[in-house]
């Protein structure tokens, strides 16, 4: 969506509120989020319904990721145009008039959006991660993030969750294999390894002395392709920690994947899709 027609959306909250709702629910029959039943009573009016078989109540964002935040709609959509374009937090918040703090939360909401999205989320939840708001935490050490295969083919990328391969598994092949690894910060990299172009992953395991370095140079993945695009924004984060590795990951696997359509859009209909209950 292009500023001009962007900027009719914005106009007003009730534009904007339709907008939004147009990817809540398709062709605006509402149904109960839990179990999909489309007899519904109205409560307090209307603004809440209650499903007639499982008796939940509910609003037309509840269970969504944009219920994690208590933005209207007009600084949602405000928001993830600031995110379509890349636009660092400190500055989101500014614009915005939220707190910097809250301009973290949305950023999260929406990668989590993003990577509920793509085709091995349940892999990444089983691996611990968080599927977001309205979900319980998963209890686990955040030292390590998983292991991915980076698959990249006729100009699309696909970050694989390897859950059979460990951080250690990727330092043994290294030791006893000769994989070659290099690292931007505290992420390491590989040489191609079987049908990836490069494992990656982030975490403490990696580093288990200072006797093993990460320094190899000319790797495959490093010329051409999406790790050559994501190496360059990942190193304008300036650190990243493992939790929060995969989701930059998926993210920057979208804006890869998209990076000669708009991104908008399918960010707007990923945070107005339900949270997976992991
Ligand atoms: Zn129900």
């Amino acid at each position: 969506m292009d500023i001009l027609a962007f900027n009719d959306v914005v106009s007003s909250e009730t534009r904007a509120r339709r907008y939004i709702l147009g990817f809540c629910w398709k062709n605006h029959q509402r149904f109960c989020p839990k179990c999909r039943e489309r007899k519904l009573y109205p409560v307090d009016g209307g603004d809440r319904r209650r499903c007639a078989r499982c008796g939940y109540t509910f609003h037309d964002f509840s269970r969504r990721f944009l219920n994690g935040c208590a933005f209207d709609a007009r600084r949602w959509l405000w928001f993830l145009k600031l995110f379509e374009l890349g636009v660092a937090p400190a500055d989101m918040a500014a614009q915005l008039g939220v707190t910097y703090a809250t301009a973290l939360k949305a950023q999260d909401i929406a990668r989590r959006a993003v990577l509920a999205q793509a085709l091995d989320a349940p892999a990444l939840y089983r691996a611990g991660i968080w599927p977001g708001p309205g979900v319980p935490r998963p209890q686990g050490n955040g030292a390590d993030s998983p292991v991915f295969g980076i698959i990249d083919l006729n100009g699309m990328a696909v970050c694989d969750v390897l859950p059979e391969v460990t951080p250690n598994t990727l330092l043994s092949f290294k030791f006893n294999f000769g994989l070659r690894t290099a690292a931007l910060g505290r992420v390491v990299y590989t040489a191609p390894y079987r049908q990836y172009r490069a494992l990656v992953c982030c975490g403490e395991s990696l580093w288990p002395s200072r006797l093993v370095r990460h320094d190899d140079r000319k790797l495959a993945a490093e010329v051409t392709g999406f790790w050559s695009f994501a190496r360059q924004r990942l190193a304008r984060l300036r650190g990243v920690t493992p939790a929060q590795f995969p989701l930059h990951l998926k993210e920057l696997e979208l804006r890869y994947n998209q990076r000669e359509n708009e991104l908008f859009e399918p960010v707007v209909r990923a945070v107005c899709g339900f949270v997976p209950d992991g």
